[in-house]
């Protein structure tokens, strides 16, 4: 799920993780100007792809 517009991501949809408010977040493609606005922090450079069993993150970390 988008943290920033609550929507539940669909099978295939690319994201990548933000961190704000000391958590990382969820973030989807749309959101991440307004994530960005709100003084998130990108911690991953690639994309991620909501798996079709769900929204399983394998990132590696880069902050
Ligand atoms: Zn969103």
């Amino acid at each position: 799920m988008c943290q920033v517009c609550r929507r539940t991501l669909l099978a295939g949809e690319r994201y990548r993780t933000w961190r704000w408010a000391r958590r990382d977040q969820t973030v989807c493609v749309v959101c991440e100007p307004e994530a960005r606005d709100a003084g998130a922090v990108r911690v991953v450079d690639a994309f991620e792809h909501v798996r079709v069993s769900g929204l399983i993150q394998h990132v590696r970390r880069v902050a």
